[in-house]
């Protein structure tokens, strides 16, 4: 294993899922390597007075191991004492569960953030608490947030991603997806550099439209993507043409995207002509799919991709390092 400096564009769960898997390859194969981990935050949010980032704090507990793996989300031993009081007052989203732990994390952010500190730095405060083994920042500082279009009783609107995604489980069909506020959105500090400067560049098996898709849309890292020599190798975040823990699906389906691994990676683009990756990893079970990502001069592979344990996942990293360099 070559590559000195990864960088890896991800989002919450299955991201960070990912990016503890790529954490003890790195450890136990290459450990001047460095780890640095674009996080979306298209889903992050202003809720009861405070800033929600979603997909940071998975990627934050889940490397920091406090995060609840059974949940998948949020904190392990956590109470609610304090978002059963928020919702006696009426404040808030009744059907988005703070948990007092997340409170606190959130709290914190929000104190920094009044401070005047950008959410990068806020972000970089925050990893000091654990040893996290990689450095994580913001896609952008400016708050870009994921709105869905949805025709709901008869009228369309637009919801918050986190309101389509836990109130309506993604069951009203999303008509569009736009990111507000994203004409005036820059890379947050770093970014750039980090895709520019990379070895190699990993699209972790987040989902392609509201976590990936977002990152892609800040204006400049597209850009950055295409100028580096660096190989951006994506992984598939479906198998079997069904996605892992969660609806990933319906995003997909909203973009006129088929729920499956080669559809995933011709949406992507080859880099040869003006798409993204350069090399594509597929689950065993999506090997027929391999030679039209080839004829699309997308380099690709089937290894088993399902993250059950962290070895299993180090192993996907180590196919996704394996086809960069070869
Ligand atoms: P979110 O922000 O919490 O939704 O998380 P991400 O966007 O980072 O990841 C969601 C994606 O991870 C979904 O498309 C899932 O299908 C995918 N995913 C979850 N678990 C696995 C797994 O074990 N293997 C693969 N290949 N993908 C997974
Ligand atoms: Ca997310």
């Amino acid at each position: 294993m070559h590559a000195r400096r990864i960088t890896v564009l991800a989002g919450g769960v299955g991201g960070a899922r990912f990016v503890r898997g790529l954490r003890s390859l790195v450890a136990e194969s290459a450990p001047d390597a460095e780890v640095t981990v674009v996080v979306n935050t298209g889903d992050d949010v202003w809720l009861t007075g405070v800033r929600v980032t979603p997909d940071l704090d998975s990627m934050l507990y889940t490397l920091a191991g406090v995060g609840d793996e059974q949940r998948g989300w949020g904190r392990r031993d956590e109470s609610e004492r304090v978002g059963a009081e928020l919702q006696a007052w009426g404040v808030g989203w009744p059907w988005f569960t703070l948990g007092d732990l997340d409170l606190g994390t959130c709290l914190a952010r929000t104190s920094m953030l009044r401070d005047g500190l950008p959410l990068s730095a806020v972000v970089e405060r925050l990893s000091r608490r654990w040893p996290l083994g990689v450095r994580l920042l913001p896609a952008t500082d400016q708050e870009v947030e994921t709105w869905v279009a949805v025709e709901e009783d008869g009228e369309r609107r637009e919801l918050h991603f986190e309101e389509w995604w836990v109130r309506t489980r993604a069951s009203l069909p999303a008509l569009a997806f736009t990111q507000r506020g994203v004409e005036s959105a820059v890379p947050a500090p770093g970014v750039v550099e980090a895709v520019e400067q990379a070895d190699v560049v990993l699209v972790a098996p987040s989902n392609p439209v509201v976590s990936i898709g977002t990152v892609l849309g800040i204006p400049g890292i597209r850009e950055a993507l295409a100028a580096t020599s660096a190989p951006v190798i994506g992984l598939a975040p479906v198998i079997r043409g069904a996605a892992l823990r969660g609806m990933a699906g319906a995003c997909l389906t909203a973009i006129g995207v088929e729920t499956d691994a080669a559809a995933i990676a011709l949406h992507y683009g080859a880099r040869s002509a003006g798409g993204l990756l350069d090399g594509w990893l597929v689950d065993d079970a999506d090997a027929d799919g391999l030679p039209a990502l080839q004829a699309a001069g997308i380099r690709a592979r089937a290894v088993p991709l399902r993250m059950t344990d962290d070895d299993r996942t180090a192993a996907m990293a180590r196919a996704a390092l394996e086809l960069a360099a070869g």
